[in-house]
């Protein structure tokens, strides 16, 4: 078995990663935060999703030696020119907090009509091989913001956005089953691009 050490605090993240690892990199068994020694993790402060999600994977494999896996991700609106983006985990400011952060949110756009509330997910999953060569693909989730969170799954801002996908049943990425969340999102669409070139990296 190749360990490879997925560098990511957020545990629901984390879990979605490693159903999605598990599913299309085999013999390899994914080591998270709590099985290597502390470091001092950076501070994300690139302009872009790749930018940060490469910050991530080169100051894990530069602390554990470990061929290492990280991501970006984030909500961005139209109306918003974009934002959170980047931003998203921390939009409402510290402590980081869901719910204030999807309060915000929907204040922000209380006066923009349906037509306009168009918004989508964006993820950016790198990696970085025993040999340092870097891999990056990039993934989306393209939705609208509806006007009040409903859903228990997921996490972050799972409950104020309906996948295009779901548009007809009118259901919010919080109320998916976590396999079909993996099937549309942004995450997964990133993670099932970048496993085979993993695949050949680890081979
Ligand atoms: P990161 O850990 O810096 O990548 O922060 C990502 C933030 O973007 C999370 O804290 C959420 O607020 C948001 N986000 C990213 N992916 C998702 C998702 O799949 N569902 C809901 N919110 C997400």
């Amino acid at each position: 078995m190749t360990r490879v050490f997925l560098a990511s605090r957020n545990a629901k993240k984390l879990v979605e990663m490693q159903r999605l690892l598990a599913e299309h990199v085999v013999g390899v068994q994914v080591v998270g935060l709590d099985g290597v020694a502390d470091y001092a993790e950076p501070v994300e402060d690139q302009p872009t999703f790749e930018g940060n999600a490469l910050l991530k994977a080169r100051a894990g494999f530069a602390a554990t030696g470990l061929p290492t896996i990280a991501d970006d991700s984030g909500l961005c609106v139209s109306a918003l020119n974009g934002m959170p983006g980047v931003l998203s985990a921390r939009w409402a400011g510290p402590p980081k907090s869901d719910e204030r952060n999807n309060e915000l949110l929907l204040a922000q756009l209380g006066d923009v009509p349906d037509a306009r509330r168009d918004a989508w997910f964006e993820c950016a999953v790198a990696f970085v091989g025993t040999d340092g060569g870097e891999l990056v693909e990039h993934g989306r989730m393209p939705g609208r913001i509806i006007h009040a969170p409903r859903g228990s799954g997921g996490f972050g801002y799972d409950s104020v956005f309906v996948a295009d996908e779901h548009a007809g049943a009118d259901l919010t990425s919080a109320e998916l089953d976590p396999v079909e969340k993996d099937r549309i999102s942004h995450r997964g669409h990133a993670l099932r691009a970048l496993a085979p070139r993993i695949a050949d990296a680890l081979a």
